[in-house]
């Protein structure tokens, strides 16, 4: 396997950072997923942009552009002769002292990671996943801002052990005020009577790339959307429920705390959503050859 490093395609073992990278000294950095489908990069622009928003945001400095970042996404897809799979993008804060200060880090470090992912076994997608809902709340915004994606996941990890100690394979995260933000690696969606609900961005989700396909695939079906803030109430009474995100894609929920959600099977509106969501994945997106 090729890995792009700091400008260089190398091979995997020669793929190495620093122990005095921040990245790895203090989660300092941030990252992307992406996925390759039929040989093409889906939504690369909107991810790379993302990319950007977060180094930003944490005054992390990219030393390339963004045409540069695309390039080379590209490239490593097209080094793996991959058609299908899944790109991890990392920016780390780069080398510097045992102290907290990124401004003793003169050069932030990229790399790029083009491989397979299968993040939920196929059963789920057919017979739906359970939740739970764990007892780790999602940061307050203040605390760290939710559309960041920073290489700092240690909420999201707890929040994983709990739900798989619980036998879940994902777990809903609250708030600070108790309403939902969404699981630890994906979006939440519930329809209720021919509505589609999902929390807004401020109640704590990351702003989704795979969940404002949702929001504009929802338009083209004639479904209406609302974001609004939920509580576990909206989920226990939902006729449907399906998580988004790069990895899981759209998947279907069929219970939440070992409460049947609707007839406690995958829905048909979700149905229709992940038909559309797959055709679109499939037949748009940034040719890699
Ligand atoms: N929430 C969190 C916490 C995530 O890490 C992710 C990405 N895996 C998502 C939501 C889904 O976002 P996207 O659709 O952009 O992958």
């Amino acid at each position: 396997m090729k890995i792009w490093l700091d400008g260089e395609l190398v091979d995997q073992s020669e793929a190495k950072i620093s122990v005095f990278d921040h990245g790895v000294l203090y989660g300092d950095g941030v990252f992307e997923g992406i996925r390759i489908y039929n040989g093409r990069v889906f939504r690369l622009d909107e991810h790379i942009r993302r990319l950007f928003d977060s180094a930003r945001a944490i005054v992390l400095n990219i030393p390339w552009t963004f045409e540069e970042v695309v390039r080379a996404t590209v490239e490593t897809v097209a080094a793996n002769g991959l058609k299908d799979g899944y790109i991890r993008l990392v920016v780390t804060r780069g080398v510097g002292g045992l102290g907290l200060n990124p401004y003793l880090c003169p050069k932030a470090s990229m790399f790029i990671i083009a491989s397979t992912i299968q993040l939920y076994p196929q059963e789920h997608y057919d017979n739906g996943l359970a939740l739970i809902t764990c007892a780790t709340r999602r940061p307050a915004p203040a605390a760290l801002m939710p559309q960041v994606k920073s290489l700092n996941y240690l909420n999201n990890i707890m929040a994983k052990v709990e739900a798989i100690q619980a036998n879940a394979l994902e777990a809903i995260m609250l708030n600070e005020q108790g309403y939902v933000a969404e699981c630890t690696g994906d979006n939440i969606f519930v329809l209720k009577n021919g509505v589609i609900y999902t929390p807004r961005i401020s109640d704590g989700a990351l702003d989704g790339i795979t969940r404002s396909v949702i929001l504009e695939l929802a338009g083209k079906l004639g479904v209406e959307v609302r974001e609004q803030a939920m509580t576990r109430y909206d989920i226990y009474i939902a006729d449907e429920c399906f998580l988004t995100g790069t990895a899981a894609e759209v998947i279907p929920v069929v219970s939440l705390d070992r409460r049947t959600i609707g007839d406690g099977k995958p829905g048909e509106i979700t149905a229709r959503f992940i038909a559309a969501f797959r055709e679109l994945a499939n037949s748009t997106g940034t040719p890699v050859a």
